[in-house]
């Protein structure tokens, strides 16, 4: 079975000789397998009638078809987008009292999904018509047919976190407390105010706030919307991992104390998997079709997606599994020392100090910079970076660098092709094509304007910006910010092989425990108070560093026998207990 999936954004049969239709051997014997469409003018493939050879997919110079070859299990779908639109199979199954995951790529039907479980889509089959008296029938006697009678009759209550916080402030205008005030409809806003640490901002607008404080604030009103379901889509982007445990915490509490149906999207491994109880793995192809499995128990999904097999379903999602490392990386001791930097401290006013440790890095290595939000990692590389100027001591440093600062903006009116020709030394060699613009799959986003893409595909942009410039340093702040699990292993593979084999250092600073534990081979642990002070240690190896780290939060980390990767420990745990007694809160 296959489907013809049309991308109508890129189709524009007034710019081309519709070679889809010319070259289409099926039209040419006389069938009519693609037509155009009365009212817009755009094509349409009848499924039945085409044979899959992909010529249309090869000749289209918009890149506008996908021909894509289903697993045979699939039957019908649960919602399509019309004919050639996108495909849904299957749906997450919300349960009261319990945290549901949704594990898998952007652009796999997550949203369409919580749009159809609040609601605000009835599905259809794949068929023109439909009501939510065919989806009662369809569904009756399952978990899903119950649901479907509270949604259908128009009494759910659904409250939904954003997935990009960053247009918050476009849609509202005021202040923090003028926007959590009119969301809290259930009296809980106090104690989240205490619990996620806000005071602060309360009085603040909300054109002033920072990303990880959009994202507090986005969580918080989520969360004080008295509801029957609710949804969070990403969490984690700009928060610290202690900010994003508290958050975790919350939901939880939503679950597991207010017997609410808790469903989320999360990209941070190691929060998905202390945060959800089962988890659905969305499979597929992003923008053509997804499919969501059946429920499983949060560890066993976590592994099965980390191994790229599904042996329910018997569907390999990726070729290889991702790796982690089951000892901490060597101390590099024979690997030449490239660089140095003298200690040095900068003040802000009386509001902010940061003093930091001078320290080295080495040829070829990336260095992971973890700590708290607020304790200065953004100003101790733009100082580095020489963006600011320290108070006292010399950095030092008398090298070129490339930086991605951690928010990107996007407000020129540039196509993604142009800005990367403008910036990036590298662009359009062999090497920039292999080891940066395949991995990061930029060639669909060439033509693309900056102002029209995804955050996770700015994300992408800006970091092959960032390694495409010539330097001698790279530091990247937070790439993982909105980029979804299989990206964040693609960057993570790409940094890495960049800084190896071109003998460059990397600096990575990420909340992201997986990223940073599969992309590090030295630390550089903050500690402090956050926006009071901060101390930026001298790198030191992965083992000391994320001890120093992870003690600092209280928190320790096993790893998953099977697959190696951490998980988070329960505090108060047996294990938790006898690693903090033995002062191993990594790598026990
Ligand atoms: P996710 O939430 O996993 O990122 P979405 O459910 O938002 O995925 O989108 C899946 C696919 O469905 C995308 O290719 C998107 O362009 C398409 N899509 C979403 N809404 C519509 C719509 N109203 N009409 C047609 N296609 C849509
Ligand atoms: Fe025609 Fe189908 Fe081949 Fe496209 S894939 S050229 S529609 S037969």
């Amino acid at each position: 079975m296959r489907i013809a999936v049309l991308n109508k954004d890129k189709c524009q049969p007034r710019q081309c000789s519709k070679e889809c239709y010319k070259y289409c051997p099926r039209v040419r014997t006389g069938d009519e397998t693609i037509l155009f469409g009365e009212d817009d003018g755009k094509a349409i493939i009848t499924e039945s009638l085409c044979s899959g050879c992909g010529i249309c997919v090869k000749k289209c110079q918009f890149d506008a078809i996908m021909i894509i070859g289903l697993p045979e299990s699939l039957e019908y779908p649960t919602h399509r987008y019309g004919q050639n639109g996108f495909a849904l199979y299957g749906l997450p199954v919300p349960q009261q009292g319990k945290v549901t995951g949704i594990l898998g790529p952007n652009g796999i039907g997550k949203s369409t999904a919580v749009q159809i479980l609040s609601g605000a889509l009835i599905p259809n089959f794949g068929e023109e018509e439909t009501s939510w008296g065919k989806v009662l029938e369809h569904y009756s006697g399952t978990a899903l047919g119950d649901y479907f009678k509270l949604a259908s009759s128009g009494n759910l209550k659904v409250s939904q976190k954003p997935q990009y916080v960053d247009l918050i402030p476009k849609a509202f205008k005021g202040k923090t407390s003028d926007l959590l005030n009119k969301a809290n409809t259930s009296g809980r806003l106090e104690d989240v105010i205490e619990k996620l640490e806000m005071k602060d901002i309360m009085d603040r607008d909300i054109g002033a706030l920072s990303g990880g404080e959009l994202q507090k604030v986005a969580i918080a009103a989520c969360i004080v919307k008295e509801a029957d379901f609710y949804f969070f889509d990403e969490i984690s982007s700009y928060l610290d991992i202690y900010q994003r445990i508290n958050a975790a915490r919350l939901i939880q509490d939503l679950a597991k104390e207010l017997n609410k149906s808790v469903m989320v999207v999360e990209h941070d491994l190691a929060i998905l998997d202390m945060l959800a109880d089962t988890v659905h793995i969305a499979y597929g192809t992003p923008a053509g079709y997804g499919v969501m499995t059946m429920p499983k128990s949060v560890r066993v999904g976590i592994n099965q997606y980390i191994k790229g097999y599904l042996p329910e379903e018997n569907i390999r999602i990726r070729d290889e599994a991702i790796r982690f490392e089951t000892h901490p990386p060597k101390d590099g001791a024979d690997v030449r020392t490239i660089l140095s930097y003298d200690s040095f401290t900068k003040k802000f006013g009386d509001a902010f100090s940061l003093e930091a440790k001078g320290g080295s890095v080495k040829e070829g290595e990336v260095l992971g910079i973890v700590g708290p939000n607020g304790t200065g990692k953004s100003t101790f590389v733009k100082i580095l970076a020489g963006e600011i100027e320290p108070d006292t001591g010399e950095v030092g440093i008398d090298v070129k660098i490339s930086y991605k600062p951690q928010y990107i903006k996007a407000d020129a009116e540039i196509r993604v092709r142009d800005l990367l020709m403008e910036v990036a030394d590298k662009f359009g060699t062999g090497y920039y094509e292999t080891e940066i613009a395949r991995p990061l799959r930029l060639d669909k986003l060439y033509d693309s304007y900056l102002t029209d893409l995804s955050g996770g595909e700015l994300q992408r942009v800006a970091i092959a910006a960032c390694l495409s410039r010539e330097a001698d340093f790279y530091i990247l702040d937070e790439p993982s910010a909105h980029l979804d699990v299989e990206q964040r292993a693609i960057a993570t593979r790409v940094i890495t092989r960049f800084a190896e084999s071109n003998s460059k250092t990397a600096m990575v600073v990420d909340h992201d425990i997986y990223m940073i534990d599969m992309i590090s081979q030295r630390l550089i642990v903050f500690e402090g108070e956050p926006s009071k002070s901060g101390l930026a240690n001298a790198p030191t190896n992965m083992k000391n560093g994320m001890n120093k780290f992870l003690s600092n939060l209280d928190i320790t980390f096993r790893r998953d026998e099977e697959t190696k990767r951490p998980r988070v420990n329960n505090n108060m745990s047996r294990l938790d207990r006898e690693q903090k007694e033995k002062g191993e809160y990594y790598y026990s």
